[in-house]
């Protein structure tokens, strides 16, 4: 049985860094990178965009060229799934049946999409976005379709159509919520992203719920609760993700939505640590609250915080959340968390394409919105990290640098 002083289970971006950072730190035992998907580790948030639409090629997407895995000594496991864990004898178990043993164990798994729950969810010409194989199983078939059912507008949602109207598709988007972004941002986002999106075509559907999906072959028709049928050639199914954290409940560990880490991204097993998509923490940006972040800044400073805390550090994770998305020509930067926020306020005029949306808990700014507005993101990190209490007129007025406000 092969043994790894560090197995990290996942080889995404959490996995990844981890790795990297250990090198970093001058870790010098033997680490292994255990991940399902057969490639080398690679950046995810392509998938929605400019990989979707060609614009971008895989080798680009690699978060480190082969070369740099051997030279370092990780040793790459791809293709394979571990299905159990044994924290008594540190021993992990693989979906072919074979075994590794490990000293510390880093546990990297993201989540795995969340299924449609109605009936044709199987259907051939349903696809969701998660990894590389889901993006090729649907370039492969969009020369023959025209006309795509995009379910969910989350994030994924959103991107995945506007990578569809960018290659010209007709797009139907559906979304059982009455606004879209409706878990992860304010209604200006929300109002702001629904106009654009018809602007480029995409039929918006808000308040609808899918009741089934129709079709002899493959997807023909996307069923509403309220009867109507829309004509659909391929679906495109966005509507979050599961942590995949059952091996480690399996095995006792805390947790549900997320396995449940302390500041320093250890588990309650001992040896073991989670981070990224999967890891449930208290953030102290989100007032100690315990939830999980999906997003790069979050797998990267958490595979920092593990890989610190493995090499004896003890600086707990206190990363600032951020994150961006790129719809059409808009790019949307996002930083802090706007959880709990009891105001917002619109810096900037979204009928000319910059704005900014601040949400505010007792007049402090604690997450900003910039779209197409980096200058507002960068300064409105500093301004969330002040904890000032700002005039609300001034905020709002794009004539005055948000740094200015916090001194
Ligand atoms: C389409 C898309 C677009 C995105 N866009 C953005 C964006 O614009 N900005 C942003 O900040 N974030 C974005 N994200 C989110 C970001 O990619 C994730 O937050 C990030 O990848 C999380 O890293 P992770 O290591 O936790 O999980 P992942 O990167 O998902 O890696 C987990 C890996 O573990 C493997 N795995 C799972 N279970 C097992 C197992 N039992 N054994 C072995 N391997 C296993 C998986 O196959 C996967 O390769 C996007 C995500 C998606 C899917």
């Amino acid at each position: 049985m092969t043994h790894f002083d560090i197995a990290i289970v996942g080889a995404g971006h959490g996995g990844a860094q981890t790795a990297i950072q250990l090198r970093q730190l001058g870790f010098a035992g033997s680490i292994g990178l255990i991940g399902a998907e057969p490639e080398l580790p690679y950046e995810r948030p392509p998938l929605s965009k400019d990989y979707l639409t060609g614009g971008k090629a895989f080798e680009r997407m690699l978060i480190r060229p082969a070369a740099f895995w051997r030279e370092r000594s990780v040793t790459l496991v791809p293709g394979t799934r571990i299905v159990a864990v044994d924290p008594a004898a540190r021993r992990l178990t693989t979906d072919a049946g074979g075994a590794f043993s490990y000293g510390t164990l880093v546990w990297a798994a993201g989540g795995t999409p969340r299924q449609l729950r109605c009936a044709g969810g199987e259907l051939a010409g349903v696809h969701v976005v998660r990894c590389k194989a889901d993006v090729d199983a649907i370039l492969a078939e969009l020369p023959a379709v025209q006309r795509v059912a995009v379910i969910g507008g989350g994030y994924v949602g959103l991107e995945t159509a506007a990578a569809m109207r960018t290659l010209g598709k007709e797009v139907v988007l559906v979304e059982a919520l009455d606004r879209v972004l409706a878990r992860v941002a304010g209604e200006p986002v929300s109002r702001f992203y629904e106009e654009e999106h018809r602007a480029h075509g995409v039929d918006l559907r808000l308040g609808a719920t899918v009741a089934a999906l129709e079709g002899t072959e493959r997807v023909e028709t996307v069923r509403l609760q309220d009867g109507e049928r829309i004509s659909a050639d391929l679906a495109i199914v966005g509507i979050g993700i599961e942590a995949a954290v059952e091996p480690l409940l399996a095995a006792g560990a805390e947790g549900a939505n997320g396995v449940e880490v302390d500041a320093f991204c250890r588990i309650s097993l001992p040896h073991v640590y989670a981070v990224g998509d999967c890891a449930a923490h208290e953030n102290m940006w989100a007032g100690g609250i315990r939830l999980r972040l999906e997003s790069v800044q979050n797998a990267t400073d958490m595979a920092s915080t593990a890989a610190r805390a493995i090499t004896g550090g003890t600086e707990p994770y206190a990363a600032m959340p951020w994150f961006w998305s790129n719809q059409y020509d808009l790019r949307l930067q996002t930083v802090g968390l706007s959880l709990g926020h009891d105001a917002t306020l619109v810096r900037g005029d979204p009928a000319a394409r910059a704005f900014s949306v601040l949400y505010l808990l007792e007049g402090r700014v604690i997450a900003l919105d910039c779209i197409n507005a980096t200058r507002d993101y960068v300064q409105g990190r500093k301004l969330i990290e002040s904890r000032v209490t700002a005039d609300p007129a001034k905020l709002a007025d794009p004539a005055v640098p948000l740094k200015s406000l916090a001194a």
